[in-house]
């Protein structure tokens, strides 16, 4: 038998932005803000490498940018749920199909 599972995921859902360190593998979580811009770090807060120059560095200001969209997206979301349009919309997640024996 094979059983596939599949996860959605609504904008709303997201909850915060996770960054991992690739060289330490240190992980933070920031929560996602529809306030203002989330703070993305610059470096490592446990063995301090740098992941980007400056906050002036095109690519952080890239990452900034992408997860303000996403934040955008959310907003966009859910105002359209609340104006009464009849859908609902979900990501799918990347899943990994299960075989049971
Ligand atoms: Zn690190």
């Amino acid at each position: 038998m094979t059983r596939e599972t599949r996860t959605f995921i609504s904008p709303s859902e997201i909850a915060g932005v996770q960054f991992e360190c690739t060289k330490c593998h240190a992980k933070v979580t920031i929560p996602m803000r529809t306030d203002r811009n989330i703070e993305v770090p610059t470096q490592c807060c446990v063995c301090n490498d740098y992941w980007f120059s400056s906050v002036m560095d095109t690519r952080h200001r890239a990452v900034v940018t992408a997860i303000d969209q996403l934040t955008k997206v959310a907003k966009m979301v859910s105002e359209l749920e609340s104006q009464g349009v009849n859908l609902s919309i979900a990501f799918q997640l990347a899943t990994h199909e299960n075989t049971v024996a």
